[in-house]
């Protein structure tokens, strides 16, 4: 697998403008720096998550800033049953009758442990989050996708869905299956030039997330998601027209 390096990219002050476009756990950490950077750069956002209160400062912030105002969507992807997708994509549908990007962002670090005493309810959980609800939201959505100029779907990867690591369990068996998902929907979409799917590693990133993996480590020694963010704008925007089926890192 052939990784690009997006770092050092600035996207133009307008490169979202006029697009609409989903944003999965975007109440914290990486989803919220992207969220509030789309919106910057010209995207109604819609805010989607867990948890109401985390989403709602977002979308704040996003108003306050005098960015175009986003929607909000509380779902938990743990929970959610086929009559909350149908509903997804009904007031998508309403609303903006299109949908030109989806970044699929939301995830959970799971267990540090051995496969040999991996919990398995954790490991459905992992799976389920990190892997099947980007499939599930894929699909429901690809309706609305198909009616967009330029559409672009980002699945979130890791370092270690490219190389198998010790302790890392489910999640790093998830994200090599994101990365498989990716591939397949690239190739099935290389006779639909205005969608594309690609995958982007955010790298090490100053989260909760990293803490949970890595609570030794000095978070100010790591890149704010703010400071990541313009990749996700790369793959989002015009500037990656055409680009399918790849694999990026954003630093
Ligand atoms: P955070 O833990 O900071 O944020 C995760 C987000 O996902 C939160 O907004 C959370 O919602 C949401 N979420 C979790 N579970 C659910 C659920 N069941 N239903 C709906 N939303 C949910 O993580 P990061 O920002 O660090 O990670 C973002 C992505 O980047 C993940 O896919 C992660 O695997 C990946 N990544 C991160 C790296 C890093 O160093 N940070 C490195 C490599 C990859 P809530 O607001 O309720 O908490």
């Amino acid at each position: 697998m052939e990784i690009e390096s997006l770092t050092g990219y600035q996207p133009p002050a307008d490169a979202l403008e006029g697009r609409v476009v989903l944003v999965t756990g975007a109440g914290a950490g990486i989803g919220r720096a992207v969220s509030v950077a789309s919106a910057a750069h010209g995207a109604t956002v819609v805010l989607m998550g867990r948890t109401q209160a985390n989403l709602e400062t977002v979308y704040d912030e996003i108003v306050s800033a005098g960015s175009p105002e986003p929607g909000i969507f509380v779902i938990d992807f743990e929970r959610a049953g086929p009559d909350q997708y149908t509903q997804i994509f009904e007031a998508l549908q309403a609303t903006y009758g299109r949908l030109d990007g989806i970044v699929h962002n939301a995830g959970i670090l799971g267990d540090r442990s051995p496969i040999e005493h991996y919990d398995v309810k954790t490991w459905h959980r992992v799976l389920h989050v990190n892997l099947t609800t980007p499939f599930l939201l894929t699909r429901t959505l690809m309706p609305l996708l198909r009616c967009s100029e330029d559409a672009s779907i980002i699945f979130t990867s890791s370092g270690v869905g490219r190389v198998g690591k010790p302790f890392w369990g489910a999640y790093a068996v998830s994200k090599f299956g994101t990365e498989s998902l990716m591939q397949v929907l690239a190739s099935e979409l290389e006779g639909s030039p205005n969608i594309r799917s690609n995958a982007l590693n955010p790298g090490a990133t100053r989260t909760a997330m990293r803490r949970q993996a890595y609570p030794g480590e000095d978070p100010d020694t790591l890149p704010s998601p703010d400071q990541i963010a313009p990749a996700y704008l790369y793959l989002l925007g015009p500037d990656s027209k055409g680009v399918n089926g790849r694999s990026f890192d954003a630093q």
